[in-house]
């Protein structure tokens, strides 16, 4: 009998799953995509029974595609898009209200609210994040302050809070455990990341009844078992971790200083940092990676707003490139960009400049400016802003870095990988399954019902598909990323609020 491992990746846009052998190879695969709502400018919502049903259906679909029954899976790993806040009915399982997704921004006031009143300072300390409405803490305070009868439900302790890892846990459980990985607790800024456990003044400020969080536990290892009645077979569930952290993992960045980008719609830049978390002040996040028995790993987290989505730019709104993959053709047909630059600062700029009436900038243009200039110069912004981003990361661990490791849809571009290794003077690496968070989320769940021995075990099951040398020399990357630099001054300071 097959013994895969099944991973449910819970994305922001679709829900996924994948099947892996034991040796790592996908087996099936099926993705559903589900509604967005935006009921309003700048808010995001999905509904928790659509996150559910869709991920629920892609199970079986991977399943189906197999030939196999529930008994050929061993074990279920989640990943999933984290942050994003459900409340429910501890009885009926009902949402309360639509999950609030990471990228609601209904709650910007209040985060400007805690800013001022000086409690930066101590949010980091703790939970190693910035005041953002982008985690969950205030989002939660959001629902229990607008929706009818949910902070009284809650005293009551008739609810559950999760991020939608707990969401699924709870609901493949049948309702019978409620539960959280340290990934995923340490996104919400209610969870100190030195003790490892919820923060009493944290949950005071924010009003947040104790009785409504979910238990945290290590990454890998025992949540619960599926119960038969929703899949057919008691499958022990046994990996959990937010995606950009399942990614880190998937990616073999087992030890500290090791790092990995994934170019995406935006851009996630993780560091493993070790046993400890890395204080500072220079905007990124500390985060804990994982925790496998009791030994806890964390990471380094820097994001750039706009990256693959640039390219999207150029194909929706500009028009000229048809496809995201024809950028590369384009960006081959000229030597340089003829001193083009773009920066993609759409939404301003984040790390290390943050500025938020950044606009973006295309400068250097003259009369033999073409169209494969800008395409190139679209593409090497996103390596430009990752490089400033890794520059950021060495200067506060004092690390060097000695690779990067890549994942996403842009890192499908050779051409952005080559120039990401010439200007970061490293070599980028791309491993041969580039659905490193579901890999991820599989290889915790598999060392967590002891398929697998370690992370050393994982490791070897990940082969380079690509590794690309740097090329140019020192003088070549300073001169480049001074160029850039001037151009990124250009862009800022520019929207008047
Ligand atoms: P997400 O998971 O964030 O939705 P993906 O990892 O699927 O995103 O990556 C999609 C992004 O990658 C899109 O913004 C797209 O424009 C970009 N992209 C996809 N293929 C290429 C390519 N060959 N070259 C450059 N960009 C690409």
């Amino acid at each position: 009998m097959p013994n895969y491992l099944m991973a449910l990746d819970q994305g922001t846009t679709s829900s996924r799953c994948i099947l892996f052998d034991e040796k790592g190879a996908i087996v099936a695969s099926a993705a559903h995509e589900f509604p967005q709502y935006f009921p309003r400018e700048g808010w995001v919502e999905h509904d928790p029974m659509e996150i559910w049903s869709s991920q629920i259906g892609v199970a079986s679909e991977a399943l189906l595609k197999t030939g196999a029954t529930w008994r050929s899976v061993r074990a279920i790993g989640i990943t999933n898009q984290r942050e994003t806040t459900i409340v429910w009915d501890k009885k009926t399982g009902a949402p309360l209200c639509r999950a609030i997704v990471w990228q609601c921004r209904r709650t910007a006031a209040r985060c400007e609210e805690l800013r001022a009143a000086g409690l930066s300072g101590m949010i980091r300390e703790k939970t190693g994040l910035l005041p953002d409405p982008y985690f969950s803490a205030t989002k939660l305070e959001w629902i229990f302050q607008n929706v009818p009868g949910a902070l009284e439900k809650a005293k009551r302790g008739e609810v559950c809070f999760g991020t939608v890892d707990s969401w699924l846990l709870w609901k493949l459980t049948g309702g019978r455990v409620h539960a959280t990985d340290v990934s995923n607790a340490s996104r919400t800024m209610l969870f100190n990341i030195h003790t490892l456990s919820w923060d009493d003044e944290l949950l005071d400020l924010f009003g947040i009844p104790r009785e409504i969080l979910p238990t945290v536990l290590p990454s890998s290892g025992l949540f619960g078992y599926a119960a038969p009645d929703v899949l057919g077979a008691g499958i022990p569930i046994t990996g959990i971790a937010g995606d950009q952290q399942a990614a880190l993992f998937g990616e073999g960045c087992h030890t500290p200083g090791s790092l990995k980008n994934t170019y995406g719609t935006g851009g996630f830049l993780l560091m493993n940092t070790g046993t400890a978390p890395v204080e500072q002040d220079e905007g990124l996040v500390s985060t804990v990676a994982w925790q496998i028995g009791d030994l806890v790993n964390y990471a380094l987290e820097g994001s750039v707003f706009v990256c693959g989505s640039a390219v999207q730019w150029l194909r929706d709104q500009l028009g000229i490139v048809k496809t995201a993959a024809e950028t590369e053709k384009l960006a081959r047909k000229v030597e340089d960009t003829g001193g083009v630059y773009l920066v993609p600062a759409f939404t301003g700029l984040g790390a290390p400049y943050w500025d938020p009436t950044a606009r973006g900038t295309l400068i250097g243009i003259t009369r033999a400016t073409n169209r494969n200039h800008i395409v190139r110069a679209t593409l090497e912004s996103m390596a430009y802003q990752t490089a400033e981003m890794i520059a950021l990361m060495e200067r506060v661990t004092g690390k060097k870095i000695a690779e990067l490791r890549v994942d996403g849809g842009a890192s499908a571009n050779r051409f952005l990988l080559e120039f990401q290794a010439d200007l970061l003077g490293i070599p980028v690496v791309r491993p041969s399954c580039i659905e490193s968070t579901a890999f991820g989320a599989a290889a915790l769940a598999g060392i967590g019902v002891g398929l697998y021995a370690s992370e050393n075990e994982v490791a070897s099951l990940i082969t380079e598909e690509t590794r690309i040398d740097a090329r140019q020399n020192d003088a070549w990357r300073e001169e480049k990323m001074r160029a850039w630099k001037r151009a990124v001054e250009r862009s800022l300071a520019w929207a008047e609020k």
